[in-house]
């Protein structure tokens, strides 16, 4: 196969984009479409049934949705100039919050989908202000305008609404909809497109029909008055009414996408093979390059001084967001960032410090890969490498050991027993754990101290259902699943100032240290947990660095249950050593002593809770709202959302076992429900027995 280097593109020509929405709106079908008419499949996969090139995992098959973040290359020509787009899929659903968060790390721009029908859901919400959190410049797209209920104008407002931090610029309306969407009309070029052909493929430019003349006049001058409002080249063309040319609007839409005024607007139908094309035109043309994205920070590994990595740096910075783990070696998925990577070079992974010699480089269209020899910054390529390296790790120039900023990953919350049905199955059981963890930070495996019992943590039912599916139907091993069971904490049942000790003979030498510590619960303590000293300077670093540190990591170890604490404040505030015989380790002793007299004092246990949106039609909203207060819900209120009623709550999460099975039950399979972990809560002792007495959902 032909090499091929990345410096085929110029990095102003490459656009590394995230396409993010809630889960249905038609995330896979719209990528499916890009990858279709770029060229790079020779059929249009269906959602449907199962062909899809990005859903590459059995599971994801089966479940229709997608789940691993996946990554596709391909060149697109707009306005004569071809250029490479990255396309980062991501799923829809809370639980597999993390492959949100590192894809849209790695992105330099959005693609945001919105269901003409469902309109603003709550994913596409939590989505959209993530990529807010990045500073993501986005444009929008509402697919799905050839459904039944389908309303571009309502699901703009609701847009328009729900996000004013930009403001929307519908750069083309949709001509129809539900089954009378025809087309498309563009108001940069002032022409009605049509998809004509059974797939879509040749895009037809028309005069606009007589009677929307008036029409797209009318949104042509609501886009200029909207770019005017933000350009002053724009607002002086327009007040004097002159002919602005499609180049100078695309520039200046580009311009003020980039800034983040605006959020460029787009319509159609994926599954009916509407509007792709323009929408494709859209991301090589608003969304930002690597350049436009500027420098991002990073710290020397070596001496903790700060530093920007810029594209044009000469030396090697990447960031790994993705591991496939496999047998010997990794598919990692690295982003670039600066200097250029060829076959043979040497780089450096500052957190282990392990040298890795680059032997493949992979240009990843999503199932296919292609080698390529070299890749420039702002460059997504896959590198085949040692079973080392993990998610968020930076890999860089051996002479610039550099860290970029990691990828930070919420704890898991809800956890499974996993044990392997008989001993022949044992190993391959630990290995296939090993691998999931790897791949997945938000998993976690862990052997329960009394029962021995490996437990698998992660983030919600549908994450550890999908992981478990993947065991049997990936990995092909014969495993039995227990009960799932919700991540508890504990906490100081009340304030305490203890004293601790450490004192031992090792080798004939004494070894002693003694501190003094105070510890208060604070209820919803948003970092969890919080140590510092009020230790003297003069003490030497070393001490004071493990007396806080070991308080830190004791607490997360566990209290009374074996639970790891939290929303707790801790000081150390005080430290008595000799330097004849104290020692870090002595120090430590003395301060797990201490942290043990304040467990001795009561601790209590708290439960998760998650913070739970619900939409559904009005008729069926009382009752589900009777379900979830029969589970401890606190209703926080019910909007009106469209067409549809929207009830916000907060639940414990142990309560919600089932949930996304009971949901469509209660509501005819008209409504939705998103789920995200809002802290912890007191549970009484009545909840834990009726919740440890339940013997529901046991997996099989
Ligand atoms: P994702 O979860 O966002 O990736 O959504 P999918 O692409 O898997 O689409 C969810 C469902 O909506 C599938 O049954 C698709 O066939 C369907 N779908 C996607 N786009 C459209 C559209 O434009 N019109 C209609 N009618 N259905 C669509």
């Amino acid at each position: 196969m032909a090499k091929q280097s990345s410096k085929a593109h110029d990095l102003s020509d490459i656009r590394n984009v995230g396409i993010i929405a809630h889960i249905d709106a038609g995330k896979t079908t719209t990528t499916e479409r890009f990858l279709y008419y770029s060229g790079k499949t020779h059929r249009i996969g269906e959602v449907d049934n199962g062909s899809t090139v990005m859903d590459y995992l059995d599971e994801e098959r089966q479940r229709g949705i997608t789940i691993v973040a996946a990554t596709a290359a391909f060149p697109w020509t707009a306005d004569e100039q071809s250029r490479l787009i990255h396309l980062i899929d991501t799923p829809g659903h809370i639980d597999f919050t993390a492959e949100v968060e590192r894809s849209l790390r790695v992105c330099d721009g959005a693609v945001v989908i919105f269901s003409a029908v469902e309109g603003v859901e709550a994913q596409s919400e939590k989505v959209w202000r993530q990529s807010s959190k990045y500073t993501l410049p986005k444009i929008a797209f509402i697919n799905k305008l050839d459904r039944m209920g389908a309303s571009y104008q309502r699901v703009r407002s609701e847009i328009e609404e729900k996000f004013d931090e930009s403001t929307l610029c519908p750069t083309q309306f949709p001509v129809g909809e539900e089954s009378t969407l025809s087309g498309i009309i563009d108001l940069i070029d002032m022409k009605f497109l049509r998809f004509e052909e059974d797939d879509g493929s040749v895009v037809r430019s028309e005069n606009i029909p007589q009677d929307l003349q008036d029409t797209a006049v009318a949104a042509r001058d609501e886009m200029l008055a909207i770019l005017a409002d933000h350009s002053d080249s724009i607002a002086e063309e327009y007040l004097e009414e002159r002919e602005i040319e499609p180049e100078t609007l695309i520039r200046e839409i580009r311009e003020l996408t980039l800034q983040g005024k605006i959020v460029p607007l787009f319509a159609g139908s994926a599954k009916k093979n509407i509007g792709i094309q323009p929408l494709l035109d859209g991301v090589t043309r608003y969304l930002p390059s690597p350049e436009d994205r500027g420098a991002i920070q990073a710290v020397s590994s070596s001496n903790g001084a700060e530093k920007d990595v810029r594209f044009d740096d000469p030396d090697f910075t990447g960031l790994v967001f993705k591991v496939l783990a496999g047998g010997s070696a990794d598919l990692l998925y690295l982003r670039s960032y600066s200097g250029t990577l060829r076959v043979n070079d040497k780089v450096v992974n500052p957190r282990t410090g392990e040298t890795i010699k680059v032997k493949r480089l992979l240009r990843l269209y999503s199932k296919n890969v292609e080698p390529v020899d070299e890749v420039g910054p702002g460059d997504i390529v896959g590198l085949i490498g040692p079973a080392g390296v993990v998610t968020g790790d930076t890999l860089c120039a051996v002479n610039r050991p550099l860290l970029l900023e990691e990828i930070t990953f919420p704890d898991p919350i809800m956890s499974i027993a996993v044990e392997p049905k008989s001993t022949k199955d044992k190993d391959r059981l630990d290995e296939t754990l090993r691998i999931l963890c790897r791949e997945d930070p938000t998993l976690q495996i862990r052997t329960h101290e009394t029962t021995g019992q490996r437990l698998l943590s992660g983030m919600g039912e549908l994450h550890l259902e999908v992981n478990c599916g993947r065991i049997r139907e990936e990995f092909k091993v014969e495993a039995k699943f227990g009960m799932q069971q919700v991540a508890f904490r504990e906490t100081l049942l009340a304030a305490a100032e203890v004293t601790g000790e450490f004192k031992k003979t090792i080798a004939d030498q004494e070894v002693w240290a003694e501190v003094g510590i105070t510890m208060e619960p604070a209820p919803k303590l948003a970092e969890g947990l919080l140590v510092s000293s009020k230790l003297p300077k003069s003490l030497p670093s070393d001490w004071r660095e493990s007396a806080v540190t070991t308080l830190l990591n004791g607490m997360k170890t566990g209290g009374n249950w074996g639970y790891p604490l939290i929303y707790i404040k801790a000081v150390v505030t005080e430290l008595k050593g000799d330097s004849t015989k104290t020692t870090d380790a002595a120090v430590a002793g003395a301060v797990l002593d201490a942290l043990h007299a304040a467990l001795r004092e009561g601790t209590k246990l708290l439960e998760p809770l998650v913070e739970l949106e619900i939409l559904a039609p009005e008729n069926v909203i009382g009752e589900i709202t009777g379900y979830v207060q029969a589970r401890r819900a606190i209703i926080h209120g019910i909007e009106d959302a469209g067409t549809l009623k929207k009830l916000l709550c907060e639940v414990p999460l142990a309560e919600m076992f089932g949930f996304s099975k009971a949901l469509p039950k209660l509501s005819g399979g008209r409504a939705a429900f998103s789920m995200e972990p809002c802290g912890y809560q007191e549970i009484s002792p009545d909840d834990l027995e009726r919740l440890a007495s339940r013997d529901t959902r046991v997996m099989q």
